[in-house]
């Protein structure tokens, strides 16, 4: 009922925002999205999962029952990991994450919080690498860094869920066990290319101002409430390419069409990106970007 209320009167996304880009005849990194702020990154052999999130339980059951990863949806859609990065710990996050490291083997890395939903989830601790970011954490051929940050305000100008766990929270955890603990924005760097992807839509500037990403992972929802967001992100990163994130709305199964979230404006958040001089690229779910 809630949910069909939602989907009555959320806007489906407008589908010729779509990326068409050239594809290169041999990619060295490709991108997928896997909905939220969730994607898959392949380059080198190596598979690094970033806050997967394919459950997607709807309003009305996250609201009222303990949120169950779905562990086909999980398999379907990320059958492989090496690494599982969760930029904080709500539940369209890090939900997922442990779910993906038991499949796969790989490993879960995170703040305290992350790593204290893999422990409830039954993973041990030898799978899990705990980190407060400000380190470079080898991956085969890569490097993943947490880059400290700060969780966005979202609606009411408030920031939701805020605080942090100290024990693992029950498991399946209902929505208000998961507050966003530490915040990190992730660096992965490749041999040929950087990313930096930024889960909810704040950062520090000093974490970025270093740094440097041929890609950016950007998130949509909650950007209105840091004055000069989109500009400000680009302006310190330099990213080639701009992918919004956290734009479609994460309530129920995946819709051939998916529909935007309240406020996440994906066509004002183009301009914004092309205004401050970098490309978007609008990824839906299941979409690849490939360089
Ligand atoms: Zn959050």
């Amino acid at each position: 009922m809630l949910e069909a209320l939602a989907r009555a009167v959320l806007k489906p996304f407008d589908t010729g925002l779509r990326w068409r880009g050239h594809e290169p005849e041999t990619p060295s990194l490709a991108l997928t999205s896997l909905g939220t702020a969730g994607f898959t990154l392949e380059s080198q052999g190596r598979t690094v999962v970033i806050d997967p999130y394919v459950s997607r339980p709807t309003l009305w059951r996250a609201l009222t029952r303990p949120l169950v990863p779905d562990a086909e949806a999980i398999a379907r859609s990320v059958p492989r990991a090496d690494d599982v990065l969760v930029g904080h710990a709500h539940f369209d996050h890090v939900l997922d994450a442990p779910e993906v490291c038991r499949q796969t083997g790989a490993r879960l890395l995170g703040s305290q919080a992350v790593a204290f939903c893999g422990l409830a989830a039954g993973l041990p601790a030898s799978q899990i690498r705990v980190t407060e970011g400000n380190e470079d954490i080898e991956s085969g051929p890569l490097t993943l860094r947490g880059l400290p940050s700060v969780h966005g305000r979202v609606y009411f100008n408030r920031i939701p869920l805020p605080g942090d766990l100290t024990a693992p929270p029950p498991w399946p955890p209902r929505l208000r066990d998961l507050p966003h603990g530490q915040v990190l924005n992730w660096l992965v760097r490749t041999p040929t290319h950087t990313l930096v992807h930024i889960d909810s839509a704040d950062f520090i500037d000093e974490a970025l101002a270093p740094q440097r990403a041929d890609i950016l992972c950007l998130c949509a929802i909650g950007r209105h409430a840091r004055p000069n967001y989109t500009r400000r992100a680009i302006e310190l990163l330099q990213p080639r390419y701009v992918v919004p994130c956290h734009w479609d709305h994460f309530f129920g199964p995946f819709t051939p069409t998916p529909l935007e979230v309240p406020k996440a404006d994906l066509a004002g958040f183009v301009e914004e990106i092309s205004a401050a001089g970098a490309t978007p690229v609008v990824l839906a779910p299941g979409d690849t970007l490939s360089v």
